[in-house]
């Protein structure tokens, strides 16, 4: 499937990504490598190269990165090799062993990489998909109030368009984003925001608001779960987008019969901050979920005036005078339930 960032076929469905998923980061029998301890420098300048099954021991890949970047100025030789950065896999989904790397699995989030090294990475590192600089801040808006100005991660080689993979109990959702717009977040086993929204859906909801969506995951569960009308919003052009999308992949997992974008990724990257909501996405179907760009303070507009079941995840969850203000001000235009996962 056509990639809306880098327009290579860096994405495919959640059907063939979960096909994938049982043998993807396993070794086969001539498969070996290293464990560095990540709190030291990398002792020589040696890396294992790629198996003949063309998989790699993560920190055999991490080694090569090393080393490059000691070529390259960036280390001295004496830093530990955790300074590296942050490796996410693709696709990321909660594994009890380190991976074993196929070509194009891994975004690499660092805080000290320079654009030499990240386009060397690309070229000589073949697990690598794409090299991001992070910053000290979290990528996406954490202004509620919508002020100043978002902060954004520099991809400065490949694509970093990456799916993670989400259990919820009525099956998996594959969950794709891009990595230097939106905060970083890891699966695993057990995911309490997901489990408190199961919680709350009962067979009588018959809406249900994800009014902070990031990515789409609580209002994707919801959906998975089988609730008729769904309505995803966020303020963050990242977010709305990827939402959206995550709903075409997904939609073999959903009633849904076709999926109707109204906006393209450039047309939100260009106006990146949303205030009165504009709709990204509708389905036609069974079930209605629709995907807006804008001001959850907004979003009573566009929503039914029957109670609804809201859920707030918001950034700033230990500023609870702050929460009870948004919660307040939401709760004055639409009836319902707000929960904060
Ligand atoms: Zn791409
Ligand atoms: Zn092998």
């Amino acid at each position: 499937m056509k990639c809306p960032v880098c327009g290579n076929d860096c994405v495919d469905n959640a059907h063939d990504i979960l096909l994938s998923i049982g043998q993807i980061f396993s070794p086969c029998p001539d498969c070996h490598g290293r464990v560095l301890d990540k709190r030291s420098p990398l002792k020589s300048r040696f890396y294992e190269p790629p198996c003949s099954c063309g998989k790699r021991f993560i920190d055999e890949v991490f080694a090569q990165t090393y080393v490059i970047m000691v070529e390259e100025g960036t280390f001295r030789g004496t830093e530990p090799l955790a300074k590296i950065g942050i490796p996410l896999i693709h696709p990321g989904f909660f594994m009890r062993e380190p991976p074993f790397l196929p070509a194009r699995s891994l975004v690499l989030v660092s805080g000290v990489v320079t654009r030499d090294v990240a386009v060397r990475l690309m070229n000589e590192v073949p697990e690598i998909r794409g090299v991001v600089r992070s910053g000290d801040f979290v990528p996406g808006i954490a202004d509620p109030h919508l002020g100043g100005v978002p902060g954004a991660y520099d991809l400065l080689a490949g694509c970093d368009v990456r799916a993670n993979i989400y259990p919820t109990s009525s099956g998996p959702l594959v969950l794709y984003q891009q990595q230097s717009q939106i905060h970083i977040e890891f699966p695993r086993d057990y995911n309490p925001k997901i489990e408190s929204v199961e919680r709350k859906i009962t067979l009588n909801t018959q809406w249900f608001i994800d009014a902070a969506c990031g990515i789409g995951t609580l209002g994707l569960t919801a959906a998975r779960l089988g609730v008729p009308h769904v309505v995803l919003n966020d303020a963050w052009f990242s977010a709305a987008f990827w939402s959206a999308f995550n709903i075409s992949l997904n939609q073999e997992f959903l009633a849904v019969d076709e999926v109707i974008m109204h906006k393209t990724y450039e047309e939100m990257k260009a106006r990146p901050i949303g205030r009165i909501p504009e709709m990204v996405a509708e389905t036609h179907g069974r079930q209605s979920i629709e995907v807006y760009h804008g001001d959850l303070a907004d979003l009573y507009r566009v929503l039914p005036t029957v109670p609804v079941l809201t859920v707030l995840d918001l950034f700033n969850k230990k500023d609870s005078g702050l929460i009870e203000r948004i919660t307040t001000r939401f709760q004055e235009h639409v009836t319902g339930e707000v929960f904060i996962p």
